[in-house]
């Protein structure tokens, strides 16, 4: 059986038509949508020589035996937020259907080749993300919280997930699945509209980017707006109006896809008669390189008080979260990047700003690398997420030419 990658393409819309409806897909995790979806995968890879078995996370895992026991491994998730779109997560998986069919056609590879189904990568219904994956990483460490979330409708964490077989205190038993595992590959739609922009259907994936998010306050004195003469004045917003256009400065000096967002402003008292006197920004910085995410952290910090200090108002910062830049394998992104020219004539490697279950792999020290194709209008998570379907195409192709090198570079030890 050659590689057929129209099918991928109907499957896909075959998966649509199961499992969305009007306002988009509805794959939510530990739901019955879902279990459909799983089911469903069950079936389209029945007739092939493997393996099938569910881990202690949930995650899905087929596997086609080799002559080698080392394993290179081929991911993506089937969960979808609500009203989401048919590609996200999806993709990978379908993809890797048609990959293994066609491995599984050309006899016993010379490595282990395994499919995996990572659940609950989007923790749509508890605010979880990567739930399997970073069990199956061995980075899960958050069981104390987890066993106390709930969904909107009040069912706990540890009842929906248990409704499908999995106990959230041996969840991280999901790590001996990595044990041999000599490589990761995914596939995934950009989600953003680099490669669009560039006319391009495909790229290579350098890492996700590192984060820094925190909220800095301004403290000022709450005067009245009618009495107060503008010299006079404590404005606690001065100083973050001032900080917000100085971390577009920041970022554009620092470069190389640097991004930073002040995404809210609180004030206080907030009212129009008054100088206002607490500004409670929130700041989200990113970067792939922590040098760079650490010298844009320092810049803003360092600005920060120097414009309290002129608009004679006080500054602190505090972390909400923060993670390091997670790097793909260097081997395997120039295998990503052959791939990719041999289908598609140029490739282009880019960061991604998302983070994904392919970070959670590399982590726990897999070589890894995912590749992306283009997504239209950079649109995701909304019904309106699409990819022409010839860039779909091309990026199953992608897909097995990268697993085929991998499998090769493996094999040869
Ligand atoms: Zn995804």
């Amino acid at each position: 059986m050659p590689l057929d990658p129209k099918r991928t393409v109907a499957e896909l819309r075959e998966l649509q038509e199961l499992t969305g409806n009007a306002d988009g897909a509805q794959r939510v995790a530990w739901t019955e949508t879902w279990e459909r979806a799983r089911g469903w995968l069950r079936e389209k890879l029945g007739g092939l020589p493997l393996e099938e078995e569910i881990d202690q996370a949930g995650n899905q895992w087929w596997t086609l035996r080799g002559a080698s026991d080392r394993a290179v491994l081929i991911g993506g998730h089937i969960d979808s937020v609500p009203n989401g779109g048919w590609l996200d997560g999806a993709l990978n998986v379908v993809a890797g259907v048609e990959v293994l069919r066609r491995l599984a056609e050309d006899g016993s590879p010379a490595t282990t080749v395994r499919l995996v189904n990572w659940a609950d990568e989007e923790g749509a219904r508890f605010g979880r993300s990567l739930f399997g994956s970073s069990a199956a990483a061995g980075s899960m460490a958050d069981q104390d919280e987890l066993r106390e979330r709930r969904d909107a409708e009040g069912v706990s964490l540890p009842d929906a997930v248990g409704a499908y077989d999995v106990e959230l205190d041996g969840a991280l038993e999901a790590r001996s699945q990595l044990e041999g595992a000599a490589a990761y590959l995914e596939l995934h739609i950009e989600q953003g509209p680099v490669l669009e922009a560039l006319g391009l259907p495909l790229g290579v994936v350098l890492g996700t980017f590192g984060v820094e998010r925190h909220q800095v306050t301004f403290r000022g004195q709450a005067a009245h707006a009618g009495s107060t003469p503008m010299d006079k004045r404590r404005d606690a917003l001065a100083g973050a109006a001032r900080l917000e256009l100085e971390i577009r400065e920041i970022a554009s000096r620092v470069g190389d896809g640097a991004v930073c967002t002040m995404g809210g402003v609180v004030t206080r008292p907030g009212i129009v008669t008054s100088v206002v006197e607490t500004a409670e920004c929130l700041l989200d910085q990113r970067h792939l390189d922590a040098a760079k995410l650490a010298e844009m952290l320092s810049n803003a910090e360092a600005a920060s008080r120097r414009f309290a200090q002129e608009e004679d108002v006080e500054v602190e910062w505090e972390r909400i979260w923060s993670i390091e830049p997670i790097l793909f394998d260097e081997g395997l992104i120039s295998l990503a990047d052959e791939a990719i020219r041999e289908v598609a004539g140029e490739s282009h490697r880019l960061p991604s700003g998302p983070l994904h279950d392919a970070a959670e792999v590399s982590r726990a020290g897999v070589p890894t690398v995912m590749l992306f194709v283009q997504s239209l209008r950079g649109l995701s998570h909304t019904k309106l997420e699409d990819t022409k379907e010839e860039h779909l195409e091309l990026s199953v192709q992608a897909l097995d030419r990268l697993a085929a090198k991998t499998i090769a570079r493996v094999a040869a030890g």
